[in-house]
């Protein structure tokens, strides 16, 4: 059987960072692409970061029951495919997935055994907003939403099976690497 991995972080704690290195350092991880309404960041591309598509044909897939979990995060809608789930799973893939606490919580209930997931923190909420700014990639409504729903996300750190502070981005990988090859047993 599969396994099911989900990390989880406030916008801003280098959970992307991170995860690209991840993605080269376990090949046979495979990583589920969301599908949301959020409009494409620079260096974004289709099927590979999103599945980008606007909010008439978002509900239209939710209605219709094609996603197994699916949450409104910052304002757009995000949804897992269950199809494509469902096919790695019974395929016997082990499965990465980036999702807010909404979605961590999901597959904890759903997949108890299965799912386990890591949470990723900042140093402080000034560092994450040093972070976001940085990146440039948010007008200042979308940090200032993604500041105030960290808050929220943060106070959760503790509830899931793992929680790594990313201050030193080295320290924060290696420590992601032990804890993943303990989970796929390597
Ligand atoms: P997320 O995916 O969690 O929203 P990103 O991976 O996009 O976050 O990281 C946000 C910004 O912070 C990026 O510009 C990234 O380069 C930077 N960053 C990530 N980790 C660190 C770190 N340990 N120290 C300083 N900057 C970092
Ligand atoms: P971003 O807009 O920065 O790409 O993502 C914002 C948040 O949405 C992140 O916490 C990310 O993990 C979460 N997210 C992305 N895809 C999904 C999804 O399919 N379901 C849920 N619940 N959250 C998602």
């Amino acid at each position: 059987m599969g396994k099911i991995i989900v990390i989880v972080a406030p916008s801003g704690s280098g959970k992307s960072t991170l995860l690209t290195k991840i993605k080269n350092k376990f090949p046979e991880l495979c990583e589920s692409v969301s599908y949301t309404t959020r409009s494409k960041r620079p260096g974004e591309e289709h099927g590979k970061h999103y599945f980008f598509i606007n909010q008439k044909e978002f509900l239209k897939m939710r209605n219709s029951g094609e996603f197994l979990e699916w949450a409104l995060v910052h304002g757009d809608y995000k949804g897992t495919s269950k199809k494509f789930v469902q096919e790695q799973l019974d395929l016997g893939t082990p499965l990465i997935f980036d999702l807010d606490v909404q979605g961590a919580d999901f597959f904890k209930q759903a997949f108890p055994k299965l799912a386990k997931v890591i949470f990723i923190s900042p140093p402080s909420l000034t560092e994450l907003e040093k972070r976001l700014r940085n990146r440039k990639t948010e007008s200042e409504e979308s940090i200032q939403l993604r500041l105030r729903n960290a808050r929220e996300e943060l106070g959760r750190m503790n509830d899931y099976d793992y929680n790594i502070l990313n201050d030193d981005i080295d320290k924060a990988y290696d420590e992601l690497v032990r804890i993943i090859s303990d989970i796929l047993e390597r």
